[in-house]
């Protein structure tokens, strides 16, 4: 059998040769060719850092790259590629990559055929000094040209000596379609990319360039299709700031939701990350009226302090802030609520700490992700003196992270004996005990032990009742089980 794949979605050099698949009938086993060259069955390895964006485009890489007859590895010695997916807003991430791509240079010693390629955020910005200095990358590609990742992967296949490619896709429309790889019932789903917001600690807007939406329309069928043919049930829907979707094209984050509400089979949206700024009177009202929508909102807020926030230029105060988690949870009284914070942000003095201590009082997180600052090279804070000591920065994080575990401890609390519907996510070994865990509808983890140890649960949906409680996750026993389909 002979198929002729179309390669890649959006930019891609039309000089290169399309793909032809080639099925022995006899033996099953798949080779690709492009043009001359012959793609045998092979394996590809890859690290991906940070956020769930990177984690939907190595996704999508790894989809592109089976067209071209990869398939993934878990084990980095036995991999023919070794892909490394990169994020530039942390420096603990950064730091862990640099030292795995150096690590990775024995391998390439021991096995002159690997290829080696780095894609990113770090790679959108340093793509040419990555190829400069070490010798044993062969490409390096940047967060916009990830659909053509086939491209390089030939060129560097035929000979082409380590290269760098970091263009911006100029065309005027976003327009992919969603790829899936894995079987399981969720999917995240990029509505979005870029950002224009500059809030002056992040590396983002350098990295991901301007924000450009998806049509609606487009996006809708994107889903339609998923749930229909591959059963997806969850989405997630993603952007730097995903609340911005839609203002290039007239649409709105708000409109989506509601079209998406009529999709049969779609059981549960969320999306992510918001910006504060732009979370609209008509959003708030859609957490109110959406049964599909989840009852969980991560609204990065960064600080407690008005003055912190303008030097972040985050665009909004904490009065306004305060007053929007008001209005979500009038709207929608189950809603739980989630933020971000950056201790130790330049000049944060001991009162303007104090201050984001008094917001965590007052939003009653469920659950936050705090970090210490840390400077990134080419953002305006950069340019910012900043004077606190690691010491201060390291024992205000320790503080806030124990304050907010106290707040945690009581909400949790609040759990006990409450029933939960959860999605079934997988297992782990807790103790020496197998226990499964799922996810509830406002994005709560609940571990609960199966009827006995070989019963298979995976993407079940199934009731919890919460038996004990600790400040990051519940313990359950088993309702009921409900198979692998919402129960209407
Ligand atoms: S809104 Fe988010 S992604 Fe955009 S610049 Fe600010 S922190 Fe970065």
């Amino acid at each position: 059998m002979t198929t002729t794949t179309p390669t890649g979605l959006g930019l891609r050099d039309s000089s290169l040769p399309n793909q032809i698949t080639e099925i022995d009938q006899k033996t099953g086993q798949k080779t690709v060719k492009m043009g001359e060259m012959i793609f045998p069955p092979r394996k590809v390895w890859i690290k991906t850092f940070g956020c769930q964006m990177n984690y939907h485009d190595s996704e999508r890489i790894l989809s592109h790259l089976s067209d071209l007859n990869f398939s993934l590895t878990e084990n980095e010695e036995e991999a023919d590629m070794i892909l490394f997916n990169t994020c530039a807003i942390r420096d603990l991430s950064n730091q862990k990559f640099y030292s795995q791509l150096g690590q990775v240079k024995h391998l390439k010693k021991s096995n002159p055929q690997l290829k080696v390629g780095v894609g990113g955020c770090v790679s959108q910005t340093e793509g040419k000094s990555l190829i400069k200095k070490y010798d044993h990358l062969d490409f390096a590609f940047g967060t916009d040209v990830i659909d053509t990742i086939n491209d390089m992967v030939y060129r560097t296949y035929a000979g082409e000596k380590r290269f760098s490619i970091n263009s911006w896709d100029r065309s005027q429309n976003f327009s992919i379609e969603t790829k899936v790889t894995h079987g399981s019932p969720q999917a995240f789903v990029n509505i979005i990319k870029g950002c224009n917001k500059y809030c002056t600690y992040c590396i983002v807007p350098y990295t991901r360039g301007k924000e450009r939406s998806r049509k609606k329309a487009e996006v809708v069928e994107d889903i339609r299709r998923l749930v229909e043919y591959q059963g997806i049930q969850e989405v997630t829907l993603l952007g730097q700031n995903v609340n911005s979707y839609g203002h290039d094209n007239g649409e709105t984050l708000a409109e989506l939701l509601m079209d998406l509400e009529n999709i049969n089979g779609l059981e549960l949206i969320r999306y992510t990350t918001s910006h504060p700024y732009d979370v609209s009177d008509e959003l708030v009202a859609v957490h109110g009226s959406s049964k599909k929508l989840s009852k969980h909102l991560h609204l990065p807020v960064q600080s407690g302090s008005d003055e912190v926030l303008k030097r972040m230029h985050r665009e909004y105060s904490v009065e306004h802030y305060l007053g929007l988690l008001e209005k979500l949870r009038k709207a929608q009284p189950e809603i739980v609520l989630s933020t971000d914070i950056i201790v130790g942000f330049v000049g944060e003095t001991d009162e303007e700490y104090q201050m984001t201590l008094d917001l965590l009082e007052k939003a009653q997180y469920d659950s936050i992700y705090s970090y210490v600052y840390s400077k990134r090279e080419k953002t305006r804070a950069a340019n910012m003196v900043d004077d606190i000591s690691k010491e201060v920065k390291g024992e205000r994080l320790r503080h806030l992270q124990k304050f907010q575990q106290g707040i945690q401890e009581k909400i949790r609390q609040g759990m006990l004996e409450n029933s939960y519907r959860v999605l079934v996510e997988g297992f782990g070994n807790m103790g020496g005990v197998k226990k499964w865990k799922g996810r509830t509808n406002c994005n709560r983890l609940i571990h609960f032990l199966p009827e006995n140890n070989d019963q298979d649960l995976q993407w079940n949906w199934v009731d919890l009742k919460v038996k004990s409680t600790t400040a990051f996750s519940c313990q359950g026993e088993i309702v009921k089980i409900y198979g692998k389909r919402m129960p209407r």
